[in-house]
């Protein structure tokens, strides 16, 4: 009883902390600021993407705890008109929650009662999708000193006015003509925006921009890769580039691409040290033969790079994945924390990138503290030299003579979904998603502009028809939840998920971690032992990290519904079969009562094959579907999620075929027209191979496998 009076106490001290700070200044909503933030520890709002500058996902709220969390109910909640991926952390500042959904849409609710205060749609452009590797989704926004910022699918940034959400001002941060996309969340330091990009699949060349919060003037720009024309860019890359960077880089396709890293999603700041964490991209093409004649270690690609943020200076990098092959994005969170480590107080930061390496290092010169594989059964590296800070490969782990089947994939043994670290019992909770994938060399690639460009023969990936086969790859795919120890470097407890594509993680004082998974259940365990303590079905897939605020004295859990992203689209033998269903935000307190509606489960179409016909060539059609087709309707048009290309309408007859393939007919939706990568008589190929795989699928429904029949997918990844 007395520690969960304390508990109650210090929530009503943090929450009286918050009023009162807000008391002394005019009462404008998003009122965050540098002091708010950098104190953002100890209260008990939610003020940046991953809470506050350390981006650590702790929250100190202990009313919902583990001995009271089996009463947690629904409190409220909220849907959305949209039915792809949810991968937005919710803010919650002075008593507003500010959230995004897939298409940059922007919405403000009152976070103790769900009512709706305002929206706001960017109206992206649907041929936008055809650009975003890994589904249309938006991870956020920032809010400070009465604006919020979100960074829009098709490069442009908003400040919204924070109690209206009309515009304010806008910027295209990007070359609309080239395929870049943003999907992750800005941050805001000393009064500057940061927002990065994505498109690295596609081929451009990465950057992160500084943007004045005030007036959306550029403050500066860093270039992650050289400039491939030679010359300076008068950036605040330029004289690193010419003093490191640029020798790193030999001749290949990146000059055509711009070589990619782009760095999509983490930002951390150190307010003391003054130094903004950036995580970069993989290359474009990821294949490093390709890229730069597989010579150099292509900086700053697969690094994390400290900067200065007044000026974009650069302090240090370190480089996780040199001469980067895979589609291993350093990107993933970078938490900032102080560990304990060989009886030294160390200002550290921690990553899990999609390598498979659990990397701590000291932040305050980019000296590597230690790296362990996270994920036990990684192939492509035995460790990482301790002496030189580069990973130990594995021969012929650059595929360069033949493909090789490796884990993790471009996926990442760990992905965008937010890892949490818990100072209380040291650990970091990592939600983990792996895959394998087969790499093989394609050796005549050429940059085709706009097309995907990663110089990887993906028809290594089709399924393959052997049955022991397909059940080995099946069985390397494993999506856990691992509570890592950084200081160690071990793991403490995992729990093992049925499906791969979870969600991120929410660590509280109250002795929880909370996390969702493919299934749609929404749970929360022991921070300690990995035991489970309470679950939710919200009856969707979940993929983002959940957050959690105090207000009137109670504590509420926070998470955006609904499933999309690369692992949905790409791995769809993977993962639960379910249609797309339109995006929730649920908040939960203790004895909350609000119950969600059920959704409505439309029977899957049947097959309707017999009156399907083509003359159009099987084989060719099966090469350009894995080519041009497979990364969002997955291998052997296994996919169900984007639209199932077996039991569309639009298979029925070649004129509507051709008619959303280079005509365009669906381009409102996101399916661009192909025709500047087919011909018509392509398209017609490419529908006599879905019909094949369509007769097939119906066949095999009419007699099922004994075995089951689950068809695997070796996905593909952002
Ligand atoms: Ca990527």
């Amino acid at each position: 009883m007395h520690i969960i009076r304390l508990g109650l106490a210090s929530v009503v001290a943090a929450a009286l902390a918050v009023s009162l700070a807000s008391c002394q200044k005019p009462a404008a909503p998003g009122a965050v600021d540098a002091k708010r933030l950098v104190a953002a520890a100890g209260n008990a709002e939610w003020l940046s993407y991953g809470k506050d500058y350390n981006e650590q996902r702790f929250s100190p709220l202990d009313k919902v705890k583990n001995d009271n969390v089996g009463q947690l109910g629904l409190a409220w909640f909220a849907q959305f008109d949209t039915d792809r991926g949810q991968e937005a952390t919710p803010l919650m500042v002075d008593g507003v929650i500010y959230t995004s959904t897939a298409w940059s849409k922007v919405f403000a609710f009152d976070a103790k009662t769900g009512k709706e205060l305002w929206r706001f749609d960017p109206q992206v452009k649907g041929p936008k999708g055809f650009d975003a590797c890994c589904d249309v989704v938006n991870r956020g926004v920032a809010v400070w000193k009465g604006k919020v910022f979100v960074g829009a699918l098709d490069g442009r940034l908003i400040a919204l006015d924070a109690k209206t959400g009309k515009p304010v001002w806008t910027v295209q941060t990007t070359d609309p003509a080239k395929p870049y996309t943003i999907t992750g969340a800005p941050r805001v330091i000393k009064d500057k925006v940061l927002i990065g990009n994505g498109g690295a699949e596609y081929g451009v060349r990465g950057y992160i921009t500084a943007y004045d919060a005030a007036s959306g003037q550029q403050a500066w720009r860093f270039y992650m890769t050289p400039n491939p024309d030679g010359k300076p860019d008068g950036a605040a890359s330029d004289k690193v580039m010419a003093e490191k960077g640029a020798a790193t880089w030999s001749d290949g396709e990146w000059k055509k691409t711009g070589g990619g890293g782009t760095p999509w999603d983490a930002i951390a700041y150190d307010p003391a040290l003054d130094m903004v964490y950036i995580g970069v991209g993989n290359g474009s093409p990821w294949n490093h033969m390709r890229r730069s004649g597989g010579k150099g270690d292509n900086l700053f690609l697969s690094s994390i790079l400290a900067l200065r943020p007044d000026t974009g200076e650069y302090v240090w990098h370190y480089q996780t994945t040199p001469g980067e092959s895979w589609d291993y994005t350093a990107t993933q969170q970078i938490t900032l924390a102080d560990l304990n480590i060989g009886g030294q107080p160390r200002k550290v930061l921690m990553q899990a990138p999609k390598n498979g390496f659990f990397y701590v290092i000291d932040r305050a010169t980019g000296q590597l503290i230690s790296a362990k594989n996270y994920y036990p059964n990684i192939t492509w590296a035995t460790g990482v030299d301790m002496k030189t800070g580069r990973p130990i490969e594995t021969p012929g782990a650059r595929y360069e003579k033949t493909a090789v089947t490796q884990v993790p994939g471009p996926l990442g043994a760990h992905n965008w979904q937010p890892m949490a670290f818990d100072p209380k019992t040291g650990l970091v909770y990592i939600p983990t998603n792996v895959t394998p994938f087969s790499y093989g060399d394609q050796k005549d690639f050429a940059y085709k502009a706009g097309a995907w460009n990663v110089g990887v023969n993906f028809l290594s990936n089709a399924l393959p028809t052997d049955q022991a086969t397909l059940k080995a790859i099946m069985a390397m795919v494993k999506g856990q939840l691992i509570a890592w120890d950084p200081v160690q470097q071990k793991a403490v407890w995992t729990v093992d998920h049925p499906y791969f594509w979870n969600a991120g993680v929410l660590a509280t004082a109250g002795g929880l971690v909370f996390q969702g998974s493919a299934e749609g259940d929404l749970a929360a365990y022991d921070a300690a032992s990995g035991k489970k303590l309470w679950s939710y079905k919200t009856g969707n897939g979940v993929i983002a990290a959940p957050m959690t605020y105090a207000l009137g004295g109670e504590q509420y859990v926070a998470v955006m519904v609904g499933t999309g992203g690369g692992g949905q689209i790409s791995a769809p033998a993977s993962m639960p079969t379910r249609s797309r269903l339109p995006g929730r935000l649920l908040v939960f307190k203790l004895g909350g009562k609000a119950q969600a509606p059920a959704f409505p489960a439309p029977p899957q179409p049947p097959f309707e094959v017999d009156s399907l016909k083509s003359d159009g060539d099987v084989q060719h059609g099966f090469a350009l579907f894995h080519e041009n087709c497979q990364v969002c309707h997955g291998p052997n048009a296994s996919g169900a999620w984007l639209p199932d290309l077996k039991r569309t309408p639009m298979l029925q007859t070649a004129d509507n075929w051709k008619g959303v393939v280079i005509d365009g007919a669906s381009a409102s939706r996101g399916m661009a027209s192909f025709a500047r990568f087919l011909s018509p008589k392509d398209a017609e190929d490419i529908r006599a191979y879905v019909i094949s795989e369509a007769k097939a699928a119906a066949a095999a429904q009419a007699s099922p496998d004994p075995q089951g029949g689950a068809k695997a997918a070796a996905p593909i990844g952002r």
